[in-house]
């Protein structure tokens, strides 16, 4: 998909980015990524980094394109607090172009419900957005009601990750049969992994096949 202008600065430009070739500048790459959990890693080994070592995971496998930093998270910032609703799209996009060399089929895709005061609040949950525009892309089947909020929790980014967790317990439902299906988590971000940890261990326990995630962004340490 050709897009034309920058999201950050508005110049225009000719290529498949969402950013110009100097706002691409402060996109990062993930490039060094942990071979459990797919955060950034310096460090290469089995036992994964220090955000994954001793933590079960519950998904097949992780792709995300970008660090969480620089333009990213500044696009990511405008399409969240700004509400914008046309970011969503563009991102969702762009985030699809990047996925074209994943195997992504048959795969049922989803993604992580937003609680109903959350969705009144922002007007639109930014995933489903994204979750859409891949599923049209590859043809897949995109399910919206398969996963369900059933509490208000806290925004996680504002916890510890031992308060991600507990606010994560029993958040959330599965609402049909998933058994033996083969299941795209797609998110917007992803941090500590907890979000996407608990839907993918649901739906495993329901009898889901697979459970492999792509989120457009990770946040790193490394990288404010
Ligand atoms: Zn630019
Ligand atoms: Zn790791």
């Amino acid at each position: 998909m050709f897009y034309g202008s920058c999201l950050i600065c508005s110049s225009h430009f000719d290529s498949d980015s969402i950013f110009c070739e100097k706002c691409s500048r402060f996109a990062l790459e993930l490039v060094r990524k942990c071979c459990r959990c797919g955060g950034f890693s310096v460090v290469d080994g089995v036992n994964g980094c220090n955000l994954c070592a001793g933590r079960k995971i519950e998904f097949d496998s992780i792709f995300s394109p970008y660090i969480y930093s620089g333009s990213v998270s500044h696009v990511i910032s405008i399409m969240k607090y700004g509400k914008n609703r046309h970011y969503a799209s563009i991102i969702g996009d762009h985030f699809a172009d990047l996925l074209k060399n994943k195997k992504l089929s048959p795969k049922t895709v989803v993604f992580p419900p937003m609680g109903f005061i959350d969705k009144l609040k922002r007007t639109f949950n930014q995933s489903e957005i994204i979750a859409e525009k891949v599923a049209l892309k590859y043809h897949l089947e995109l399910e919206r009601n398969i996963i369900k909020k059933t509490r208000h929790t806290k925004p996680q980014a504002s916890l510890t990750y031992d308060k991600r967790l507990k606010n994560l317990e029993g958040a959330f439902q599965i609402r049909k049969n998933v058994k033996e299906k083969n299941f795209l988590l797609v998110d917007d971000v992803c941090t500590t992994f907890s979000t996407i940890n608990t839907i993918a261990e649901l739906l495993k326990k329901n009898g889901a096949r697979r459970v492999d995630v792509v989120t457009f962004a990770r946040t790193s340490p490394y990288f404010g």
